[in-house]
């Protein structure tokens, strides 16, 4: 079996941001008692017969905790599975809510990598947000955790935020890649259904960014990265090239180890309110509510909120899904065999038509959306279904 991966999720944020859909609350006075859940949900869960080569403390806003408490939360999951020794853990950090002392000692606990949510260098779209930090915060935590001497450090960036130029998104990559981070994710804003930012939209208070300029900037996200040695691996995530003894550029390791799992079927637990587990073909669910989480726990329960056997089927249509969202494609021999089904046949129709529109390249072994593909994802995706 495929190594696993551990997610845990801390659900507290010191503000909600309008556009965000992650579940967190800004009631950081249950801090203690859901990390007495968390410790106890992780023994319950322990003993799991799956060895684990990554931790991701994401959520929420992880770095609002404190260094002690990082420490207990890795230790209790290290007494609890089988980590392997050289395991990627990673932290999720925001700006405005880290000191150097804090990043030096997450770094103390064993947090090997570090992934920073600058979303943006630009005050006005920092303002369009909702986020709590500045332009100085964002560039303090990224010298800071340099400094405190993590190697591997990713940060998150959004473009399509109206009022957003193809020149500000620029200026957004420049100074990013001036960095050098190992690892850059360029999300596209999204206007959710529930969010604060949905319902703007939904009522006209603001003008989305056209599609066309999107489009562009998403063009000018590859194209810019590219150059300066970033290789696109899927949909929204890049890792930085790296040279090898060889003299070959190869940037395998400077993926995120823990996100593959998602894209690879591999097997991952997820702990916290709103936490996912993948074992397949099972995938299970955890309740969302801190409060509810804290009392299924508190009774000795594990505190799931429901799970779903994925049908053969489902399995299959989840495999085009996660292989079109990697830059690598769907492999199709491996598909063929998976599934028992010749991938060709099956979707010969569609192939045929996305492939005339060049919005996918196929080869014998695999097929990959084109760059304009990508910027489809959605809709391409549901034409295999
Ligand atoms: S800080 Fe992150 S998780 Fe918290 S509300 Fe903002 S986007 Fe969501």
């Amino acid at each position: 079996m495929m190594n696993a991966g551990l997610y845990i999720h801390i659900p507290f944020c010191l503000k909600k941001c309008p556009y965000c859909d992650f579940y967190s609350i800004t009631d950081v006075s249950l801090q203690p008692v859901f990390l007495n859940a968390l410790s106890s949900e992780m023994r319950m869960t322990g003993g799991v017969e799956l060895v684990f080569d990554t931790i991701y403390i994401g959520g929420g806003t992880p770095s609002i905790l404190d260094v002690r408490t990082i420490g207990q939360i890795l230790e209790i999951a290290i007494q609890s599975f089988e980590i392997l020794s050289g395991a990627e853990i990673t932290l999720e950090i925001n700006p405005g809510t880290v000191t150097l002392e804090q990043l030096e000692g997450y770094r103390s606990t064993g947090v090997s990598r570090i992934n920073i949510g600058v979303q943006s260098f630009d005050p006005h779209n920092l303002s369009f947000l909702g986020r709590i930090h500045s332009r100085s915060d964002a560039d303090l935590a990224v010298k800071w955790a340099q400094k405190a001497g993590f190697e591997n450090i990713g940060f998150d960036l959004i473009h399509g935020i109206p009022g957003q130029t193809k020149e500000s998104w620029l200026f957004d990559l420049r100074r990013a890649v001036e960095y050098e981070p190992e690892h850059l994710s360029c999300y596209m804003l999204t206007f959710e259904p529930g969010t604060p930012l949905g319902r703007d939209r939904s009522m006209g208070r603001f003008k989305p960014l056209a599609d066309d300029l999107v489009g562009e900037m998403f063009k000018t996200t590859l194209d810019y990265l590219s150059v300066h040695g970033y290789d696109q691996y899927e949909i929204s995530n890049f890792a930085r090239a790296y040279s090898t003894q060889a003299g070959n550029n190869c940037s395998e390791d400077n993926r995120s180890r823990h996100n593959m799992k998602h894209w690879s079927f591999a097997p991952y637990i997820g702990l916290g309110p709103s936490a996912h587990s993948f074992l397949e073909p099972q995938r299970y669910w955890n309740c969302t509510g801190v409060k509810k989480y804290i009392q299924e726990l508190a009774s000795g329960r594990l505190p799931l909120e429901g799970n779903e056997w994925l049908s053969l089927e489902q399995l299959m249509i989840e495999a085009v899904y996660l292989g079109l969202r990697q830059t690598r494609g769907i492999m199709i021999d491996a598909f063929d065999k998976k599934f028992g089904v010749s991938f060709e046949l099956k979707f010969k129709e569609v192939i045929s038509d996305l492939e005339k529109k060049g919005f996918i390249e196929y080869s014998p072994n695999r097929c990959t959306l084109t760059p304009k593909g990508m910027l489809l994802f959605d809709s391409i995706a549901a034409m295999f279904i």
